[in-house]
């Protein structure tokens, strides 16, 4: 089975096509998608009816909470709290329903579950091996997807003992999984990356061959930026998109 992971789409429908045009000669049977489908962007019903079409298997983000009851964003920055009250505004019945429906995790074929923030808990921010190892003491699989800090990475569990061990920026090479050890892996994500590298990212997992891939693909963020000025939403949310952070 070949899966494309997808996490953190914030509404950016151009990174999202290119991400999946990339993938469309990938053999990819599966979809998943971590959350975080709406929220920054300007195209939230595009994003959320192709995700739909895709038939993808989803866990809500908290921004897609958040879109569903505003009350959620309360901790939300200002410029981002502006950026999902109008999201709500913008989201057709049928979408919003869609969001309010997504579980928080979610174990697909008894082998890979699927959170936003951490298995432990969908809101936690995964960024050190520490905040890993929770992740890994809840999950029950030999695979966590997991999104929401917008960084490409990996942890591994090498079942020795030890702390996970964490992979910063691992784009590009093919990784070959060991049956003895557990990973916890950020696809990084499509719509908004925060690692530096301003490129929509997205993972392929072959559960056959035991690999993994994480791939960065270019889109054109100007036109995406247009789109969220033309929508009125806060500049510092898009010029963020030409560097990455
Ligand atoms: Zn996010």
């Amino acid at each position: 089975m070949r899966y494309a992971v997808l996490s953190d789409i914030h509404s950016n429908l151009v990174a999202l096509q290119a991400v999946l045009a990339e993938l469309a000669d990938a053999q990819i049977d599966r979809y998943l998608c971590l959350g975080d489908i709406v929220g920054y962007g300007a195209r939230p019903n595009q994003c959320c009816d192709l995700i739909r079409e895709l038939g993808a298997i989803c866990v809500r983000g908290n921004h897609d909470e958040a879109a569903v009851d505003p009350a959620k964003a309360e901790w939300f920055t200002a410029p981002a709290r502006a950026c999902i009250l109008w999201t709500r505004e913008q989201l057709r019945s049928d979408n919003l329903a869609f969001l309010a429906e997504l579980p928080a995790l979610r174990v697909v074929d008894e082998a890979i579950s699927m959170c936003h923030g951490s298995v432990s808990d969908p809101d936690l921010y995964t960024v050190t091996p520490d905040d890993a190892a929770l992740s890994f003491a809840a999950m029950e699989t030999p695979i966590a997807f997991f999104g929401h800090t917008h960084y490409a990475e990996w942890f591994v569990d090498n079942g020795d003992g030890q702390p996970p061990v964490e992979w910063p920026s691992p784009s590009g090479a093919t990784w070959q999984l060991s049956p003895n050890a557990r990973y916890l892996v950020n696809p990084g994500a499509v719509g908004q990356p925060r690692d530096g590298n301003e490129l929509a990212s997205y993972a392929i997992y072959d559960s056959d061959a035991c690999e993994m891939v994480i791939g960065r693909v270019a889109y054109d963020i100007a036109k995406s930026a247009t789109q969220m000025q033309e929508a009125g939403l806060p500049e510092a949310m898009y010029a963020r998109l030409w560097l990455g952070v």
